[in-house]
């Protein structure tokens, strides 16, 4: 959600702004603006504007030059996307500028007193507030004030802030929110996101809660709000610029589908055991009292939001199934808020693609407060969620652009496969089922392969429902938490309201919608409950509902009861998921691109959801 970037250097800054605000514009934001300076003259240039970064592209002047600058995409939290509550905000005596990611929660107070010293406010942003708390904490050094006026914040923030009488320095902080330092050659950057570095920089420091960074154009000094100075370490960012663009795809969306062969085996790189018929996750292992504390826990709570909590859900199946231990997944936002029973024998497992997710993190935090062990299931190296929890599994799944969630949603599952069949041979799970298991996983890339070379033909079926506007998911066991999924896919991107359920329960109710209009996909693979599936085929079937199913290779018998059909391979069950999620996904992709919408950047939705 949202992003910031800014810059120090000897450089006119102003493409290097707009290019990083580009970078970050996957995550989702209504607004955007950006303010540079002039070292010499101290005057300064700001643009603002409401919509796209393009919008904001066609303000620039020729003029608008600078060798420092802060830059900001807004997903407005406090007041409407407009020019007065975009950032960067600017203090009473004009002389502090400040951008924001993030929520001052306790803004009304504060505002109070500084109304009281009769500071007035322009905005209806929390943001304005805090940069004018700095101004009244300020003598003649900007560091200082910032650390004073954060001692009085209650909340969130990622914040970069420049004072026009002290040229030569940027100042940043966070707590809560994503931010990096980038190191250049008389030049450092800071971002939101590594994305908005990387094609100028590999060297990076991330900062921690509660610290803060003086930037200069030579050097990067690190405190924490008590002013104690800190040693950082630099780090090497992980991604390459390629990856962080379309690679002629038409949207990242299609393009991350298209590479889930090669996320999958990026999330099982180095973690399967073949000869031993076993896993091994290096981030569990490294933590013995965490991974003894999972095989043997009485209770796992997976919490997880939107897409993760789908493929915790087929977490839940697994573990139950495989490794015998009783799992419950919770939507992270009303974990956090009842009393789970937690023991010192209750793992709790946070799936997050961002690792940023702020639901998924308070309730991270509360579990940890209760005592449990945490395990962190995230995709960005780094990310807070990863940084809290006592161990964790990296997807490794590159950076996931589009908004809607594809190839971190299989490596997800993959992930807790994993998991799973790790926890599982130090139980009951035999090394010739273990094996087995393994085996298959290392087969799928070439499986999804085979389902992508058939996109065409599923762009075919998908476009004869492009005007649809309702449809139904069903599907059963392993592949029930995929119907979940199929039709969050298409309400994300498409606007068409679609449901999922376990096939069966569609007769206490949802049986009612069925019409001739009312398409239906049917997730109906040979397994177990295939003769249940049909059951509930034929009851649609009988009511005059059109049929999509998502059905085995070498399955005539289906083709009499479906409308579409739409193969794909078999692997083992707990992998089925990895394999039915794809045809959907394209589904999803072919109808919302066929309606004319932007299918990376859906409208309403962030990536990832800094706000609880
Ligand atoms: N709370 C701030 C606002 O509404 C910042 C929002 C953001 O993170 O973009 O302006």
């Amino acid at each position: 959600m949202c992003g910031i970037v800014g810059y120090i250097g000897n450089k006119d800054c102003v493409s290097f702004l707009i290019e990083g605000l580009q970078r970050v514009e996957y995550r989702g934001y209504d607004s955007a603006g950006f303010i540079v300076m002039e070292e010499d003259s101290m005057k300064t240039h700001m643009k603002k504007s409401v919509g796209k970064i393009i919008d904001l592209k066609k303000k620039l002047k020729n003029s608008d030059k600078g060798n420092i600058g802060i830059a900001h995409t807004r997903w407005a939290t406090h007041g409407e996307p407009s020019i007065a509550n975009s950032h960067p905000h600017v203090s009473n005596n004009k002389k502090i500028h400040l951008v924001h990611n993030g929520i001052i929660e306790n803004y009304i107070s504060l505002q109070k007193k500084l109304e009281s010293k009769g500071y007035t406010f322009y905005s209806e942003t929390d943001t304005e507030i805090l940069v004018n708390l700095i101004e009244s904490y300020y003598t003649d050094d900007i560091e200082l004030a910032t650390k004073k006026a954060l001692h009085d914040v209650k909340g969130t923030y990622g914040i970069g802030v420049i004072h026009i009488d002290e040229p030569d320095k940027l100042i940043v902080a966070r707590l809560g929110s994503p931010l990096l330092i980038g190191i250049g050659e008389n030049e450092n950057y800071f971002a939101s996101d590594t994305s908005s570095v990387v094609a100028k920089t590999d060297d990076v420091v991330y900062l921690d809660d509660k610290e803060i960074g003086i930037i200069y154009k030579d050097r990067v000094i690190h405190k924490n709000l008590e002013d104690e100075i800190l040693e950082k370490n630099v780090e090497k960012i992980d991604i390459e610029v390629q990856e962080i663009e379309k690679d002629g795809y038409d949207h990242f969306m299609l393009k991350e589908i298209f590479q889930q062969p090669r996320t999958l085996i990026d999330t099982m790189r180095g973690r399967i055991l073949l000869d031993e018929g076993t896993t091994n996750l290096g981030g569990l292992k490294q933590h013995p009292e965490v991974y003894d504390a999972l095989i043997n826990a009485e209770k796992i709570y997976i919490i997880a939001c939107g897409t993760s909590w789908h493929s915790a859900l087929i977490g839940e199946y697994m573990i139950e199934e495989y490794a015998k231990i009783s799992v419950e997944v919770e939507y992270a936002s009303e974990f956090r808020y009842r009393d789970p029973i937690i023991t010192d024998k209750t793992v709790v497992i946070a799936i997050s693609q961002s690792g940023e997710t702020a639901d998924t993190l308070a309730a991270l935090k509360e579990a940890k407060r209760k005592g449990a062990y945490t395990i962190g299931l995230c995709n960005v190296v780094g990310s807070t969620i990863s940084k809290v929890t006592d161990a964790g599994v990296y997807l490794h799944a590159g950076p996931e652009i589009g908004v809607a969630s594809t190839k971190a949603f299989t490596s997800q599952v993959m992930a807790l496969a994993l998991i799973t069949v790790d926890i599982a041979r130090h139980k009951n799970m035999s090394f010739r089922e273990g094996y087995k298991i393994v085996k298959e996983m290392k087969l799928l890339p070439t499986l999804i392969d085979s389902i992508l070379d058939n996109a065409p033909a599923i762009k075919d079926v998908s476009l004869k429902f492009k005007d649809a506007k309702n449809f139904l998911y069903l599907g059963r066991g392993f592949n029930f938490p995929v119907a979940l999924e199929g039709a969050l896919k298409l309400k994300e991107i498409s606007y068409i309201h679609a449901e999922g359920y376990p096939a069966a329960e569609m007769k206490h109710g949802p049986i009612a919608l069925i019409d001739k209009d009312m398409p239906v996909v049917f997730i109906a693979i040979k397994d177990a409950i295939y003769e249940k599936v049909i059951t509930n085929m034929k009851e649609v079937k009988a009511r005059n509902g059109v049929i999509i199913t998502i059905a085995s290779y070498g399955d005539e018998e289906i083709e009499k009861l479906s409308d579409y059909v739409i193969k794909i391979p078999d692997t083992t069950n707990l992998l089925m998921p990895i394999l039915t999620v794809i045809p959907l996904q394209l589904i999803s992709y072919y109808i919302a691109t066929a309606r004319g919408l932007d299918v990376d950047m859906p409208r309403n939705l962030a990536k990832s959801v800094t706000v609880e």
